[in-house]
């Protein structure tokens, strides 16, 4: 300011000092991607030097710093600082010029050349001193080095210096010659230019942001990509790791489903006791053999098996044996067949095969036969070791069945017929049984009404004490009266009455007129007072809980002295229910009631149980008895039935004595009662009281066998046998 050439202070400097505060302020531009702001005003400053000399261009310079800084920053001591930097930076301009040319106002006259020369030593002084200083600064600030800080802020401004001290220097050569308004002009293509440049710089900037903006975005969006797919990764790898847990766990699952499954689907279809096809498999397979018959010529056929006495065998020796024995059967059985060839278990001793691809009735006979040579040998089990046989029945397929159940029931039939023909046997199936079962199924029904409609006779049987040839009593033995048929034996209808169950009603019936019957002749005839009366109980009689209060209920009413009723048992019935036997027999002795076991000889008696029931008679089996005479070994069992009983302290009735010399063989065996033909057959009431009278009349000379053989003729039209 003290410099400042006062006299030269004119118009045009105020003009220039207020252009350069208004334009070179409000111009300040901000170099994209630089820390720096480039002004117009370097361009009036270098003017004001070319025109008022250093002084002015120095003050002028640090206006412009103030006014520039303030525009720019708030803070004082920055608006300052970039003040005394532009000051400073004019002056060491200024000084730079002073040394080398000399005044700068002399220097807009000078030739072409120095004046070039000059424009870049000012542009290239004010350049250096002013971003040097402001880069010195800077550096000091951030804590950088100097030249880091100038290189990357102010490195290519210098071109902004270069134009600026050109302009200015073409202003200042031409002011004479155009005056006052050459500035303006100038002023106005200044504006223009740096509008033009400051448009574009602007332009730059917004490129630069949107640059920076789309650069940012395409970051974000880049890392917002990156970071959705890390997501989506890990997502779908955890569901990759649950897809793959859900996997295990259905694997297991349904492992552990498929197992039960298939243990039900095994269970279905099989015999837990043997492994093998139960009856729902068997089934099936037959209606797959069934209906693939119409297919090829090759016969099939099923065999029904059923063991002898198992219950007996159950009973005696106990379930776990029974169980054991029906495994070896199955194993057995299973030896004998072809592998094409199927056994099943039906439940209890019940087996099937299916023999498929035969030729003939032969084939499966033979397989049949096979099995009954089998069962000659002994089922080792345990400790113990047991015999068994089986009763089998056989349907063949050329019978043209349509329904598994067809065959399977001709089956049953044929099994039952080797059962009734004595069992341990095969049948074969034919026409015949069919008939025979459907005249089974019609005396079933037939057996109803008789029941209801009473058609039932009883004939009694005399027994004699062998030794005296006395009359003893009488055995009742029932008859059915049929209406078409005439009189049915009971071995006919007593079997179907016990399947019923029709026999309880039958047999209350039988023991009820019996006793009332015997009862009456006790009456009649007081010297028979002491005549004893036989009833037959059947298996199915024996196992009725209420049986004792059945016997007491017809001794009730009969009035009948109960030391007079003999009950008879079979012995299978007997032995087949052991244990409620035992039970049973000591509530009726306790009656007064006496008990015989029937048929004795034919089933297989326990010696344990015999000890153990409260029997009073054995009745010899009526086989034994016709075969005694024949061979010594039947005569033998007679014998040793006799020994057995009275080491029980039973007693022994013999049964079907036909002959004279059968009489007389049981009375030296020491047999006590007997009845057969040769004393009677069994006669109707009124034939019994024929009997009662002359017996009467003889006395005790009276010999049953004459009246029998007398009355044989009478009696046989009355009852064929
Ligand atoms: P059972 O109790 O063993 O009766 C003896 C059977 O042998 C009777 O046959 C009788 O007529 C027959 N008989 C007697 N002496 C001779 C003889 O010298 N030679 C021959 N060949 N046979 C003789 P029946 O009357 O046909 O009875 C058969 C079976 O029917 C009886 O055998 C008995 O088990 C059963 N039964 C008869 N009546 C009844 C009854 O009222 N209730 C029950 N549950 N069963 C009965
Ligand atoms: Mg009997
Ligand atoms: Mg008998």
């Amino acid at each position: 300011m003290w410099h400042l050439p006062v006299e030269l202070i004119d118009l045009r400097f105020l003009l220039l000092t207020s252009l350069t505060i208004l334009i070179g302020a409000r111009g300040a531009v901000k170099v994209p991607r630089f820390n720096t702001y480039v002004t117009t005003s370097d361009t009036f400053i270098f003017l004001a030097i070319l025109l008022y000399g250093g002084a002015a261009g120095i003050l002028l310079a640090a206006a412009d710093g103030l006014s520039s800084g303030a525009r720019v920053v708030k803070k004082p001591r920055t608006i300052l600082f970039n003040s005394a930097v532009m000051a400073c930076s004019t002056f060491l301009t200024v000084k730079s010029l002073d040394l080398i040319f000399g005044i700068p106002t002399s220097l807009v006259h000078q030739s072409f050349s120095r004046v070039l020369i000059a424009v870049c030593v000012m542009a290239l002084a004010q350049y250096f001193s002013n971003t040097g200083l402001v880069a010195l600064g800077m550096s000091f600030k951030y804590n950088q080095p100097f030249g880091q800080m100038w290189s990357k802020n102010y490195l290519w401004s210098s071109i902004t210096y270069f134009a600026g001290a050109g302009a200015a220097y073409f202003i200042a050569s031409n002011i004479g010659t155009i005056g006052l308004f050459a500035i303006f002009v100038a002023t106005l293509m200044i504006a223009i230019l740096y509008f033009t440049y400051f448009r574009y710089l602007e332009e730059i900037r917004a490129t630069a942001a949107q640059a920076e903006q789309s650069e940012r975005e395409r970051a974000e969006a880049e890392r917002s990509r990156a970071e959705t797919e890390r997501e989506r990764a890990e997502q779908a790898e955890r569901h990759v790791k649950e897809l793959n847990n859900y996997i295990t766990e259905q694997e297991r699952i349904s492992g552990a489903l498929e197992e039960t499954k298939e243990h039900f689907r095994h269970a279905a279809f099989h015999d837990p006791l043997t492994g093998l096809p139960n009856r729902a498999m068997f089934t099936e397979l037959l209606k797959a053999e069934v209906d693939s018959k119409h297919r090829h010529s090759d016969l099939f056929a099923v065999l029904f098996l059923d063991l002898d006495r198992f219950k007996n065998i159950n009973d005696s020796l106990g379930h776990t044996h029974g169980y054991l024995l029906l495994i070896a059967f199955a194993q057995r059985l299973e030896r004998i067949l072809r592998p094409t060839d199927t056994l099943a278990r039906f439940g209890g001793d019940e087996f099937a095969i299916l023999l498929t691809g035969i030729s003939d009735s032969n084939d499966a006979m033979r397989v049949a036969q096979r099995v009954q040579d089998d069962l000659t040998l002994p089922f080792v089990l345990e400790k113990s070791s047991s015999f068994t046989t089986a009763s089998i029945g056989i349907a063949l397929s050329t019978s043209g069945y349509e329904k598994p159940e067809d065959i399977l029931r001709d089956a049953d039939t044929a099994m039952y017929r080797a059962k009734e023909n004595g069992k341990a046997r095969y049948e074969m199936f034919d026409a015949g049984m069919h008939a025979r079962a459907v005249s089974r199924l019609q005396m079933e029904s037939d057996l109803r009404q008789a029941v209801e409609q009473k058609q039932f006779c009883i004939h009694y049987q005399p027994i004699l004490a062998l030794e005296s040839g006395r009359l003893a009593g009488f055995e009742a033995l029932i008859r059915w009266n049929h209406p078409k048929e005439g009189l049915i034996s009971p071995t006919e209808f007593i079997p179907v009455a016990e399947e019923t169950g029709l026999i309880v009603a039958i047999g209350q019936w039988v023991l009820e007129e019996a006793c009332t019957a015997v009862n009456g002749w006790h009456q009649i005839s007081p010297t028979h007072r002491a005549l004893s009366l036989s009833v037959n109980l059947s298996g199915r009689q024996v196992s009725q809980p209420d049986l004792v209060d059945q016997v007491k209920r017809a001794l009730g009413k009969s009035k009948l002295n109960p030391h007079c009723l003999k009950l008879e048992i079979t012995e299978s019935v007997v032995m087949e229910n052991a244990e409620t036997a035992t039970v049973m027999f000591k509530q009726l002795r306790a009656l007064g009631v006496q008990l015989s076991i029937d048929d004795f000889g034919t089933g297989y008696s326990s010696l344990s149980y015999l000890h153990r029931f409260p029997v009073n008679y054995l009745k010899v089996d009526r086989s034994f008895v016709s075969r005694m005479t024949e061979t010594e070994d039947n005569a033998e069992i007679v014998r040793t039935i006799v020994t057995l009983a009275r080491n029980l302290g039973m007693e022994v009735i013999a049964e079907g004595i036909e002959t004279e010399a059968q009489n007389e063989q049981l009375k030296a065996l020491g047999c006590q009662y007997g009845q057969g033909y040769l004393f009677s057959r069994p006669v109707v009431t009124a034939e019994v009281l024929t009997i009662l009278e002359r017996e009467r009349e003889r006395g005790a000379e009276i010999v049953l066998s004459e009246t029998a053989n007398q009355e044989e003729g009478v009696l046989a039209s009355v009852y064929q046998m």
